[in-house]
């Protein structure tokens, strides 16, 4: 059978790594094994639905190069791929596991289910339905149904026995049947719940492997249960640890600096999130660490998954950005960063503002950063800190070469990089002073602060005119 897996987000508007590090397993299992790869939008929750939303995963998934073979915008045959739109078949299904006697019709109002809860509750155990609408009699549930008195569908769970989950991940689990409860498979209004519509649409679509997040592992045994009571064929689960927040909690929405978007917005390549994702919870063979796509769906195996949750750390990520920045060709690297660069740029030439980003392209670790590392180039007044204020006064050589500087720069003819690296020689040559008394006095003078660029780009940057200005 071909493999095929699929990526099942709900449409809440918003990707958090996590979920897209989910999306990247499913699409390398896949690709890796020469299968497709299905987009499923799980939109029974009506109420956390959001306008425009799956859109908004069309373009994160686009963004990070994983081609959708079937999903909302691109039906397959085993469309629609949009649950709400597959309500019929769920219903379908539901009654037919009605007639099996793996269901039953759950009249219960929310007050019978409140006072269960609260007797469970006293009893300090988890709440279970008590299966009391299991043992209705056929005209009962005909006369309700008659009448229009709203039901639910449940699963009739086993009392005894266990049943097992064989995942790839985390091997075989043993799952005591009386813990599970008579799970809600169709509600009241008609939409399925999650637990139900997955099994059903797993099948439906044929898919083979289930990769999912590890919260849904001990569910899983219920979704065994639905498929053996439907006589079909259960696919390979593969669950995945969670992937945390650096502040070591579950990544969520409020912590909104975990979701793909703002990092994309912020100037971090979708290359470099995936290759640092992938690497959150996969380990290759080799220390490997920059992988392409298609490196990526070489050498992906699911085997090497790890069983344990991983922390997000931006510090690791701005390690990758970095490099697949520098990797850049000066071309693309200026297209991507030019719509950062948020200073003032008006008078400035155009060649200008290419070389003032071109500088930092080899130290910036994303995009937004640019603004902070080209400050110097923007400030009308500088400020000399104390220490540096000190250090100027600390060298009776220091206005001597001052002066060589001042001098020599005004002579100037054609103000470009070379003439002004001729000059920092010929100042070393006059003055006799080299190293730190050579650079750091004019560094400070021209700029503030004793660090920047290569001095002779430096000097370039802030322009004849300021310079000379500023070291008067
Ligand atoms: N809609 C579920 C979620 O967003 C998908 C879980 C699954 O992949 O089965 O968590």
């Amino acid at each position: 059978m071909t493999p095929r897996t699929r990526f099942a987000p709900s449409p809440t508007g918003f990707m958090h790594i996590g979920n897209l590090r989910t999306a990247i397993f499913e699409y390398l299992v896949a690709k890796h094994n020469g299968g497709k790869f299905i987009l499923r939008i799980e939109d029974t929750d009506q109420n956390r639905k959001v306008e425009g939303a799956i859109d908004f995963i069309y373009n994160t998934l686009k963004l990070c190069d994983i081609k959708i073979d079937e999903g909302p915008n691109n039906e397959g045959e085993f469309g629609p791929y949009i649950q709400s739109e597959r309500l019929d078949l769920y219903k379908k299904y539901a009654l037919e596991l009605v007639e099996k006697g793996h269901a039953y019709y759950c009249f219960c109002t929310e007050q019978e289910l409140e006072e269960m809860r609260e007797r469970a509750n006293a009893r300090k155990k988890p709440f279970l339905y008590d299966g009391r609408c299991s043992k209705l009699s056929k005209e009962t549930i005909e006369e309700n149904l008659k009448k229009g008195v709203p039901y639910v569908i449940r699963q009739k769970m086993p009392k005894t026995g266990t049943t097992i989950v064989d995942d790839v991940v985390y091997g075989k689990i043993k799952i005591d049947n009386s813990v599970l409860d008579d799970q809600i498979l169709l509600k009241s209004d008609g939409y399925p719940t999650y637990n139900f519509a997955n099994v059903v649409d797993d099948h439906l679509m044929q898919i083979t492997h289930v990769i999912r997040g590890k919260e849904y592992l001990d569910q899983t045994a219920k979704y065994n249960l639905l498929y053996d009571a439907f006589g079909w064929e259960k696919p390979t689960y593969i669950h995945v640890a969670m992937v945390l927040g650096s502040d070591g909690n579950k990544l969520s929405k409020r912590n909104g600096d975990a979701s793909f978007m703002d990092l994309y917005n912020d100037g971090y390549l979708p290359e470099a999130i995936v290759n640092y994702l992938v690497l959150l919870g996969w380990s290759p063979e080799t220390n490997q660490e920059i992988f392409s796509m298609e490196e990526l769906i070489k050498n992906f195996n699911e085997n090497r998954i790890s069983k344990s949750s991983s922390q997000y750390d931006v510090k690791k990520l701005n390690w990758f950005n970095a490099k697949y920045i520098k990797a850049l060709s000066d071309e693309d690297y200026l297209k991507f960063i030019r719509p950062f660069l948020t200073h003032d740029v008006r008078g400035k030439s155009e060649e200008w503002i290419n070389k003032l980003l071109l500088i930092y392209k080899d130290h910036l670790s994303f995009g937004k950063e640019i603004n902070d590392l080209v400050n110097i180039f923007f400030n009308n007044e500088i400020n000399i800190s104390k220490e540096n204020e000190e250090f100027l006064q600390s060298d009776e050589n220091i206005p001597v070469v001052i002066n060589a500087y001042k001098e020599e720069i005004a002579k100037i003819k054609e103000w470009n990089v070379e003439n002004i690296a001729e000059v920092i020689t010929r100042v070393k040559e006059k003055t006799g002073i080299k190293g730190k008394l050579l650079y750091m006095p004019i560094r400070i003078k021209i700029s503030g602060i004793e660090h920047g660029p290569e001095l002779p780009d430096e000097i370039y940057l802030i322009g004849q005119d300021k310079v000379l200005e500023r070291l008067s």
